[in-house]
C-alpha cells in the first residue's frame, strides 16, 4: 500500500505530488439530525489554497468559522456532500444495524461522485470499524482505489477539508430541520438535547422523532418512556431480572474477518428498558388497547406483538398468554396457536415488507440471552437480501415503514386480511 507523506504533499520543494481524496463525516454522535458524509480533492494546484486557508479540522473549528471556510473550500476543489437525513437514516439503521457499515456506505459514495470527475487513486480517511466495509461498499470504479484508514485522519489537509465540509452541511440540515417543526434542534446528545427531545414529544408526539433524530440513541428510550409513564399505570404482578448485555449492535453482528459471532438481534431487545420492572408481555396482553401496546393479533392462548426497542422494522415476538418461561411446560394449544402465530407472521411480513429471509429463534434462560426470562417468545427477525452489504437497501428504493405507527397499521391490516 502506498502511503503519502507529508512531503511529497509538497509542491513547493519541487517534489512530485501524488493528488488524494479525503473524506470524513458528521453528525453521528449528534442525536438531532441526520449524518453527512464529504469528501474533498487536493492536487498540486490547490494544496497552496488550502493552506492559506488555514482549514483545520472541523472539530478545531468554530461554527462560525465553518460556513465561510466551507463556502471557500467548495469554490477551490471538487468536492462531493452524501447527505442522510434522519428518516432514511433510521430506515437504514433498522436493517443495518450497524453504524459503521452505514458510514462506510456514505464514504463510499461521496468518494466514487468524486471518481466520476476526476482519477484518483488515493483516498485517506478516518478510522472507522474494518476498512473492507468501506471497499465492499465501493463500485467498480472505485475499486481502483488505494484506502488509507487510520485514527486522527483528520491532521490530514484533505480530510479536514472534507469535515468542514460534512459539517456545514450538517449544521444547515438541522437549521433547516428546527425551522421545519418550529423548534430548534441543540446538536450533540447531552442532557440539553434530552429535555429539548421530551418537549417535541410532548407537543408534537413521539412520531416525529423518526423525522428529526437518530432513534437508535439511548436518548429515544428515556425520552419516550418518560412520557409512557406518565400516561399509564399498570400494576404488575411479578418482577424479573432482565438480563441482556448492553452490547453495541456492531458486536452481535459477524463482520468479515471476524470470528463466528452470532448475528442474534433478539439479543437486543430490552437492553434499552432495562430499567422497567415487570413482564412486558403481560402488561401488553392486560392492556385495553391493541394498537397501543402494538399487539397485532390474540389467539385464545397466544398473541403477536410487534417488538419496539431497539425500532427496526418488522421484528415481530409471539408469546403464549400465559407468564410461563419454560417451553416444556407449554400445553399443546399454546405449542399449536404459537407456531401458527409464526406462520402468519411470515406470511404477513413477506407481503408487506417484501421480506427476503427471517431468522426465527427462541432465546430460554439468561446466559442464552433471554431479555425477559420468564415470558417465553419466539423472535421473528425479517431479513433483506443485502442487508449486510447494504447497497441494494438504497439502490432499490422500497418503500418500507417510517415509523412504528405506520408500521403497526400496515401489518394489522394484513393480519386481517389473512382472517377473512
Ligand atoms: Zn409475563
Amino acid at each position: 500500500m502506498t502511503r503519502i507523506l507529508e512531503k511529497d504533499y509538497d509542491s513547493e520543494k519541487g517534489r512530485k505530488m501524488n493528488p488524494w481524496i479525503g473524506t470524513d463525516e458528521s453528525g453521528k454522535g449528534d442525536y438531532f439530525g441526520g449524518l453527512s458524509v464529504a469528501a474533498v480533492y487536493v492536487d498540486d494546484s490547490t494544496l497552496p489554497k488550502l493552506k492559506s486557508l488555514g482549514v483545520k479540522d472541523s472539530k478545531r473549528t468554530s461554527d462560525a468559522v465553518i460556513r465561510e471556510l466551507a463556502r471557500n473550500i467548495k469554490e477551490n476543489c471538487i468536492n462531493s456532500i452524501v447527505y442522510i437525513g434522519p428518516e432514511k437514516y433510521n430506515e437504514l439503521y433498522a436493517k443495518i444495524r450497524n453504524l459503521n457499515r452505514l458510514l462506510a456506505w456514505g464514504h463510499a459514495r461521496a468518494i466514487e461522485n468524486i471518481l466520476e470527475k476526476v482519477d484518483c487513486k488515493n483516498v485517506k480517511t478516518d478510522q472507522f470499524g474494518d476498512k473492507r466495509f468501506v471497499l465492499n461498499a465501493l463500485m467498480k470504479k472505485g475499486k481502483q482505489i488505494i484506502l488509507e484508514q487510520r485514527p486522527k485522519a483528520e491532521d490530514d489537509i484533505a480530510v479536514a477539508a472534507a469535515s468542514i465540509l460534512a459539517r456545514d452541511e450538517f449544521l444547515m440540515r438541522i437549521e433547516q430541520l428546527g425551522e421545519k417543526i418550529g423548534i430548534e434542534l441543540p446538536k450533540g446528545a447531552s442532557s440539553l438535547v434530552e429535555e429539548k427531545a421530551k418537549l417535541i414529544v410532548k407537543e408534537k408526539g413521539k412520531d416525529i422523532l423518526t423525522k428529526i433524530a437518530k432513534l437508535h440513541f439511548k436518548t429515544t428510550e428515556i425520552v419516550t418512556r418518560a412520557r409512557d409513564s406518565c400516561s399509564s399505570v399498570t400494576i404488575t404482578k411479578h418482577r424479573e431480572p432482565i438480563t441482556d448485555n448492553p452490547r453495541l449492535p456492531e458486536n452481535l453482528f459477524g463482520g468479515q474477518g471476524k470470528p463466528n459471532l452470532l448475528w442474534a438481534p433478539w439479543r437486543m431487545e430490552y437492553i434499552n428498558i432495562s430499567k422497567d420492572p415487570g413482564c412486558i408481555f403481560c402488561k401488553a396482553i392486560k392492556s385495553a388497547d391493541d394498537r397501543k401496546s402494538y399487539i397485532l393479533k390474540r389467539t385464545e392462548k397466544a398473541f403477536c406483538i410487534m417488538n419496539i426497542f431497539p425500532y427496526n422494522n418488522g421484528h415481530l415476538m409471539v408469546a403464549p398468554k400465559r407468564h410461563i418461561g419454560e417451553i416444556e411446560k407449554l400445553d399443546k394449544t399454546e405449542l399449536m396457536e404459537m407456531m401458527q402465530l409464526v406462520q402468519e407472521s411470515i406470511q404477513v411480513l413477506k407481503e408487506t415488507f417484501n421480506t427476503d429471509g427471517f431468522n426465527i429463534g427462541i432465546n430460554l434462560g439468561k446466559v442464552a440471552g433471554a431479555g425477559v426470562e420468564g415470558h417465553i417468545h419466539i423472535h421473528i427477525v425479517p431479513r433483506w437480501t443485502g442487508d449486510t452489504n447494504f447497497m441494494p437497501i438504497i439502490a432499490n428504493t422500497k418503500i418500507i415503514s417510517q415509523s412504528l405507527d405506520e408500521g403497526y397499521n400496515l401489518l394489522s391490516k394484513s393480519f386481517n386480511h389473512l382472517n377473512h
